[in-house]
């Protein structure tokens, strides 16, 4: 038997051009619920699409389902990666509180160091690709250094930006 017929296809290009996604999956950056836009309609206006689980004013949409490990916090990040807002759990990851972070470069207002010199923040913003399981030490708001995993996912509204998920390894 042929030994291709048994062979995985190989997973779909990385640098897959920035557009919007027929797959209209959504998280919410403050209470990580995850939703799917059955229909798509909501997708297509204009109008910011909040969350109908608690009431955060937008939900953050993701090419593939994604489930945030357990203890995970979110920022979310306009195009030049400085945090526009900060979700339930970061300050337990961080121990930053919000409005300490707000317009700040997210690297910066972390003190996030990426393993092997790596920046995943600028790569997803740059070429609109996922970053997950990239390993990081914060400088923790209360003085000591913490290992994190971060997810990093771009936005594919025309806005842009990035959705950033840490989690405490
Ligand atoms: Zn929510």
């Amino acid at each position: 038997m042929a030994a291709w017929l048994h062979s995985t296809p190989s997973a779909g290009s990385p640098n897959r051009p920035r557009q919007t996604s027929a797959v209209p999956y959504f998280i919410c950056p403050n209470c990580q619920n995850r939703s799917f836009d059955e229909d798509g309609r909501e997708g297509l206006s204009h109008q910011a699409r909040g969350c109908h689980e608690c009431g955060f004013g937008f939900v953050f949409q993701l090419l593939e389902d994604y489930f945030p490990r357990p203890g995970a916090g979110f920022a979310v990040c306009d195009s030049e990666a400085r945090v526009i807002a900060a979700g339930k759990g970061l300050f337990e990851v961080t121990g930053r509180l919000e409005q300490t972070l707000i317009g700040q470069d997210v690297r910066t207002a972390l003190a996030l160091t990426f393993a092997e010199g790596e920046d995943p923040v600028g790569t997803a913003l740059e070429w609109g690709v996922r970053q997950l399981d990239k390993h990081a030490t914060l400088h923790h708001g209360a003085g000591i250094d913490k290992q994190l995993i971060c997810d990093l996912f771009p936005a594919y509204d025309d806005d842009g930006g990035l959705l950033v998920v840490v989690t405490p390894v």
